[in-house]
C-alpha cells in the first residue's frame, strides 16, 4: 500500500496508544502529528510507527511511542507553556511537545554533540521551533526558565538533578526516570515530581528502561 507521508500508519500507531495507554486526545493527536520517520535512522524507517524503541546511533535510543505519551500526558502542559527537555537525542520526543506547547517554547539540552547537530537540523528541516544546547542538561539554559515543565529522557543514578527542579516554576512538574543504582536496568522508576515552595511532591508511574544520564 503506498502512503507516502506514513498518515496511515500513524493513524494506526495512535489506534493502538489509545487502547493500550491512559492518554488525553491532545497528547495523541500531537503523536499522530509528527512524522516519526523523519526521525530514525533510514534503515528503521519501516519500522518507524512500531510502538517500540529504535537505535538512533551514538549507542542512544528514540524511546517507544507510548512512553513519549505517558511522559507528555504526566508533563500536563498546555499550549504556551514552557518545557525543559534533557536528552534531546533525535528530537522526537521535543517535537511532539512542541505539537502541544506551540513553537519557540522547547528548550533541549543534548551532551552528545552529533546528536544536538542532527536534532537541530532536522527539526529546523521540518518547522519545529525548538531550541537545543550542546551539552549537560545540569547546565542548559542557564537564567532561562523558570519552565512551566521539565522531563528527563536519560535516567540518573542521585535523584532529579537540583539544577532542573530548581529551573521548575512552583507549581510545575518534572517527569524523568530515576535509576536505584542497581546493576540491571530493572530498578529504573518513573516518576513525576511537583515542585512546592518547601520540597518537591512524588508520585511514581512504575518500572521504565532509560539510557544513563551522562
Ligand atoms: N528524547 C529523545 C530520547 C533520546 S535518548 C528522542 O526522542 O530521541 C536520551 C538522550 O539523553 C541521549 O541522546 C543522550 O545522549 C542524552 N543524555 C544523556 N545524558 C545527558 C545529559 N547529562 N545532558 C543532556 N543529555 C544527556
Amino acid at each position: 500500500m503506498v502512503d507516502p507521508d506514513h498518515a496511515a500508519a500513524r493513524r494506526r500507531l495512535v489506534d493502538r496508544l489509545r487502547r493500550r495507554v491512559d492518554v488525553s486526545e491532545r497528547t495523541l493527536s500531537a503523536i499522530e502529528a509528527v512524522p516519526r520517520h523523519e526521525f530514525v535512522p533510514e534503515r528503521s524507517r519501516e519500522r518507524a510507527y512500531d510502538d517500540r524503541p529504535l537505535p538512533i546511533g551514538h549507542g542512544q535510543t528514540i524511546s517507544a511511542p507510548h512512553m513519549v505519551a505517558v511522559m507528555v500526558d504526566l508533563l500536563d502542559v498546555a499550549d504556551g507553556d514552557r518545557v525543559f527537555e534533557v536528552g534531546t537525542g533525535c528530537g522526537y520526543h521535543a517535537a511532539v511537545v512542541a505539537g502541544v506547547v506551540g513553537g519557540g517554547n522547547v528548550y533541549s539540552a543534548e551532551y552528545v554533540p552529533e546528536l544536538a547537530d542532527e536534532a537541530t537540523e532536522r527539526l529546523d528541516r521540518l518547522g519545529y521551533d525548538v531550541t537545543v544546547e550542546t551539552g549537560d542538561g545540569r547546565d542548559a539554559f542557564d537564567g532561562v526558565g523558570p519552565f512551566d515543565a521539565a522531563y528527563l529522557t536519560c535516567a540518573s543514578t542521585d535523584g532529579v538533578p537540583d539544577p532542573i527542579v530548581d529551573a521548575t516554576r512552583s507549581g510545575g512538574r518534572v517527569v524523568a526516570p530515576i535509576d536505584d543504582g542497581s546493576a540491571s536496568h530493572s530498578g529504573q522508576r518513573l516518576v513525576r515530581l511537583t515542585v512546592r515552595p518547601d520540597g518537591v511532591d512524588r508520585e511514581d508511574h512504575g518500572a521504565v528502561r532509560f539510557v544513563p544520564m551522562q
